[in-house]
């Protein structure tokens, strides 16, 4: 589903982030993906859905090789790709229902089909008493959920986090976490960067640390393995 091959990432400063990274992972895998702040995570997830380029190497994410994918095919990828971030990045100015149905309407979609999708997801999220509102109405749980929500309208392959828990409180963490684990479920692969110990190490999955754009950990069933 996604692989790497010797991958280098050196930023315009000199920072080299990614520093030979391979790793193979196969649909329907749960990576968490950990290791201290600079470490390269971020870079790491980045380019699995090309909002970074690597500077040296393949990285084969469902068949197509981002490392040289033309710059107008990459919005064809990201509807490939679910992508959520930790700040939610939800549009301030459409409601739940917009927000979601969003990323449809672009590729002009059937708005019947489009309805139907959107209360569909919102159903799998529980926001679907929420659809008429904005995010500055919604809880930062509710809003973490419109951004899952929204990740998965296209049926991706993979859904690709960067810390999604990280501005919520451990029981909403927790929400989050039962919504990640059933898209999971469902046969789509999850990547998702953290820095929740208690979760990795509660809810089982594959972890991938990384030091110094490194890979020095990759564990089936792993733990956190660090104190913060
Ligand atoms: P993490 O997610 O583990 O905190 P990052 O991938 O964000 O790590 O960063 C890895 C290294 O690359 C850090 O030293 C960081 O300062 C640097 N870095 C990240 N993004 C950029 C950028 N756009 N330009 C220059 N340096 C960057």
């Amino acid at each position: 589903m996604i692989e790497m091959q010797d991958v280098y990432k050196k930023y315009p400063n000199g920072i080299m982030a990614a520093n030979g990274m391979n790793i193979k992972i196969r649909q329907g895998e749960f990576v968490y993906v950990v290791g201290p702040s600079g470490a390269g995570k971020s870079t790491f997830i980045k380019m699995m859905y090309r909002e970074e380029k690597p500077t040296k190497g393949t990285i084969i994410v469902d068949g197509i090789n981002l490392a040289n994918l033309k710059n107008k095919r990459v919005p064809y990828i990201r509807r490939q790709i679910g992508v959520v971030f930790q700040d939610f990045k939800l549009l301030p100015t459409l409601t739940v229902y917009e927000n979601v149905a969003f990323a449809l309407e672009v590729i002009e979609e059937h708005p019947k089909n489009i309805k139907k999708r959107v209360m569909e997801v919102l159903e799998l999220v529980r926001l679907k008493h929420k659809v008429r509102m904005l995010p500055t109405e919604l809880s930062g749980g509710e809003q973490q959920r419109v951004s899952i929500a929204r990740s998965i309208i296209n049926r991706p392959k993979v859904v690709i986090a960067d810390e999604p828990t990280g501005n919520l409180d451990p029981e909403t963490s927790w929400d989050i976490m039962s919504i990640f684990e059933e898209i999971n479920t469902r046969g789509t692969t999850v990547v998702m960067a953290t820095h929740n110990k208690e979760i990795v190490n509660t809810l089982k999955h594959r972890v991938v640390a990384i030091e110094n754009g490194r890979i020095v950990r990759d564990e089936q069933r792993g733990d956190y393995g660090y104190e913060d």
